[in-house]
């Protein structure tokens, strides 16, 4: 529902934090320094085919600027990014790219055929959260919507999608301009709905691997304050883990809460169940097998002296294999019965999973290739493996409708307040935070090189050694 933030996801807001730190003389610090005002204009811009190995990033395009800005200050919720495709749509189309809209609600996709090859998608996500935002760039979003609910909320790009969207926008650019340097069928899709994990499902329903040719390989950037502009986090296998969300009803026999023995009290049965569930993690899952069960929501009752006849839980759970996702499920289930039962409740709770994402996983072999091309191009230190994190994505849906599939972070951070955050023991502003600013020029001039330097290698055309 675009009404409201998932309270299942969370992309990104983890880890890479220690692992980092500040990347001063790099190729892409070296860039960040200087103004995107210097950069050329026009086809210029796209820049080689094959970037020098160890050359600087080019600075991002003013044109990219101006998207990024646009587009940051015009968010769209979820399921409702009608202007943020049409400006997708039309610059693809301006660069030749076929292009498709309205796939799986307002998705994208634009198709650039050059020749025998392997096939290469490239996805982006479209969305925006209901968040205020408080960075006070000039540029700040001021938008406020009715959400599906009739309820004015404020709009903002508070996960980066914006980024995103602008460095897809630049790499098409860089791979259009490039075509005479390799050859395949490169896939651009721009994703709804990722917020709220509908949008990849649906484009997939809509014919995404059918209507239009189903890829080789399919990566993706998401951007991380965390890690430092000018640099690539990537964790092979699983990255991001499953999500659901679990909405418990419990059923007790309300009355007056001074006469407790006539009642059967649900706020009882709900204290011991909260408190029960925490048990599956730390007595039933293997400890080297990751879960989460987090009750992150509680209601019931409406004053002081009365027992109320139900009280309702919603929990979320994090996983990664599938066989310990089944079984949290089912022990949450089986541990709200049990407690209910063993209050002598008047009927079993009613237990129901609302939603649901796979966990997130990049494929090994894809992703030691990606590291390998990006690390020639950017320096090993600039590429680097992180943990993985139970935040999640449905980017996953992409790798289980059978495409080796890689989802890698894109520094954010400026990284010298990325360093005086660490020396306070601090952290920047995270994803979704109200505050979350990143650090523009140079991430998106990473990610644009970052983009192009991995397709081309997917097509053959790998930049040369550094
Ligand atoms: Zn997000
Ligand atoms: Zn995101």
């Amino acid at each position: 529902m675009p009404s409201r933030v998932c309270p299942v996801v969370l992309c990104f807001a983890l880890a890479f934090g220690t692992v980092l730190v500040a990347a001063p003389g790099s190729a892409v610090a070296a860039a960040s320094s200087g103004p995107a005002a210097a950069a050329p204009a026009g086809t210029a811009a796209a820049g080689p085919a094959h970037p020098a190995a160890g050359a600087a990033v080019p600075p991002v395009d003013p044109d990219l600027v101006a998207l990024y800005i646009d587009l940051h200050s015009h968010p769209e919720l979820s399921l409702h990014e009608t202007a943020t495709a049409a400006k997708l749509a039309e610059r693809l189309r301006r660069l030749g790219f076929e292009v498709t809209t309205g796939v799986g609600g307002t998705g994208v996709v634009g198709v650039l055929r050059n020749g025998p090859g392997p096939t290469v998608a490239l996805r982006t996500e479209l969305d925006a959260l209901p968040v205020e935002e408080r960075t006070g760039l000039p540029y700040a979003s001021t938008v406020k919507v009715k959400n599906d609910a009739g309820i004015e909320v404020p709009v903002m790009h508070a996960c980066g999608h914006d980024v995103h969207m602008t460095v897809w926008a630049g790499t098409a650019a860089r791979m259009a301009a490039a075509r005479q340097s390799w050859h395949g069928t490169l896939v651009l899709l721009a994703q709804p709905a990722e917020e709220v994990v509908k949008g990849a499902r649906a484009m997939l329903a809509d014919g995404l691997f059918t209507r239009f040719p189903k890829p080789d390989f399919i990566i993706a950037l998401h951007d991380s304050p965390r890690v430092p502009a000018g640099r690539i986090g990537f964790t092979p296998g699983f990255t991001l883990a499953s999500s659901d969300s679990v909405d418990v009803v419990i059923h007790g026999r309300g009355g007056h809460g001074a006469a407790p023995q006539t009642t059967v009290d649900p706020v009882v049965i709900a204290a011991r169940t909260v408190l029960a569930l925490q048990t599956i993690v730390s007595r039933e899952d293997d400890p080297l097998d990751p879960a989460v069960v987090t009750v992150g929501s509680i209601h019931g009752g409406t004053k002081h002296n009365i027992i109320p006849d139900e009280v309702k839980l919603q929990i979320t759970v994090r996983t990664y294999s599938k066989e310990v996702r089944r079984h949290v499920l089912d022990a949450i289930a089986r541990i709200a019965r049990g407690e209910a039962a063993a209050a002598g409740a008047p009927r079993p709770p009613d237990v129901t999973v609302v939603e649901g994402v796979p966990a997130t996983y990049n494929d090994p072999a894809l992703s030691a290739r990606l590291a390998a091309a990006l690390r020639r191009r950017l320096g090993d230190d600039n590429v680097v493996e992180g943990r993985a994190e139970m935040a999640s994505e449905d980017f996953s849906e992409f790798g289980l409708a059978g495409v080796p599939a890689a989802l890698f972070r894109l520094g954010a951070a400026d990284p010298e307040a990325l360093a005086r955050a660490h020396a306070a023991g601090e952290e920047l502003p995270s994803l979704h935070s109200s505050l979350f600013a990143p650090d523009r020029d140079p991430t998106l001039a990473t990610g644009v090189e970052a983009e192009t330097v991995m397709l081309l290698d997917l097509f053959g055309a790998a930049s040369p050694a550094r």
